[in-house]
């Protein structure tokens, strides 16, 4: 799978909904492609509650179906004002999320374009436990 067609994979569950507290979600998509290479999606969800990004969404779905190495991940979001798409790098708490699922997941491949792609590990700097202190 190529790096535009993840990015369409992602975009293609995008669907914007508001609920009836007035709160946005789904306008947020994300896609990823597994070690086994089966791709799973998700979308943001807010809610007064609870809520989770798109990413989370898509590892949840891989994670129930036994799955949790993710090989190539990216999430995109589109500016319904003009139909552009954007590429958004993964927040803190999803980047620590995927690192916590599997720590092989410091490997996996974040696109943040459709040329640019870097390893998870490289957005979680300083992120091996400390040695004790002298
Ligand atoms: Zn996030």
């Amino acid at each position: 799978m190529t790096t535009d067609e993840l990015i369409e994979r992602a975009a293609s569950v995008l669907n914007p909904h508001t609920t009836s507290e007035g709160r946005l979600f789904g306008d947020v998509g994300a896609a990823l492609i597994s070690e086994r290479g089966n791709v799973y999606t998700g979308v943001c969800i807010d809610t007064a509650s609870w809520g989770l990004c798109a990413e989370r969404s898509a590892i949840a779905a891989m994670a129930t179906a036994g799955e949790y190495r993710i090989k190539q991940v990216v999430a995109v979001w589109r500016d319904e004002s003009n139909g552009s798409l954007s590429v958004l790098p993964p927040c803190g708490v999803c980047r620590e999320f995927m690192r916590r699922i599997d720590e092989g997941n410091l490997d996996a491949d974040v696109l943040l374009g459709r040329d640019k792609a870097v390893k998870l590990r490289d957005l979680i700097p300083h992120h091996e436990w400390p040695a004790p202190l002298a």
